[in-house]
């Protein structure tokens, strides 16, 4: 009974001395150390769209819809985080393909009256199978993979006729063709499901 007495007499003369343990927040923000995980930021010019921030992030605080934008009359990429449902584990930043499209800052104090102040939302422009019409990925994306693999990205027929468009060398012709898949469209932007059909027709012939 007596140990325990003695040490809380000696932790009351500690804090009288050196002060208190606890800092005075929220009237004076206090230091945190260097590597601290803050809020984290999106940086819309880093991103490429790629979704793998939405999939590693483990409290659903970002999601990705490709979906229908009546005002504009096109698809497009939604990539809506809600910082509100933040966990602050930093998963996005270090899953980010870029290293770029997530900054962490020292900022913990999230507090406001509105929640809608937690949600940003950006588009991204969406790149479509020339075969079948679907969703391949965002054109930001592919640029991405482009730049990464230099010329190794001439063996890839998407991605070359993908940057040929962009250079206006070929045009958009999104076609979702009832047809079946043929020579010509060897040199197509294809999703991965009509590639892989095409190579298989092109070896084996039509199923
Ligand atoms: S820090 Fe964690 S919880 Fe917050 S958005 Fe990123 S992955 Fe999701
Ligand atoms: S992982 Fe990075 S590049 Fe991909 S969507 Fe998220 S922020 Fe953008």
């Amino acid at each position: 009974m007596r140990k325990p007495k003695l040490r809380e007499l000696r932790e009351a003369i500690t804090a009288l001395v050196k002060g208190p343990y606890t800092s005075k927040f929220p009237k004076i923000a206090p230091t945190v150390p260097e590597h601290f995980r803050g809020t984290p930021t999106y940086v819309p010019d880093e991103c490429v769209g790629c979704g793998a921030c939405g999939q590693v992030c483990p409290a659903g605080a970002i999601t990705i819809a490709d979906e229908y934008r009546e005002s504009e009359g096109r698809m497009v990429r939604r990539i809506e985080r809600n910082w509100g449902n933040c966990i602050f584990c930093s998963q996005c930043f270090v899953y980010c393909i870029t290293g770029k499209g997530i900054e962490l800052d020292k900022d913990f104090e999230k507090s406001t009256t509105d929640t809608a102040n937690f949600i940003d939302t950006h588009d991204k422009e969406l790149l479509f199978c020339e075969h079948c019409g679907s969703v391949i990925t965002a054109k930001d994306h592919i640029r991405w993979i482009t730049d990464k693999l230099g010329e190794l990205a001439f063996g890839n027929q998407t991605l070359t006729v993908a940057r040929y468009q962009e250079l206006g060398l070929t045009e958009d012709i999104t076609s979702r063709a009832e047809r079946p898949l043929e020579r010509s469209d060897y040199m197509r932007i294809l999703c991965p499901n009509c590639r892989a059909a095409y190579i298989l027709s092109d070896e084996w012939g039509e199923s």
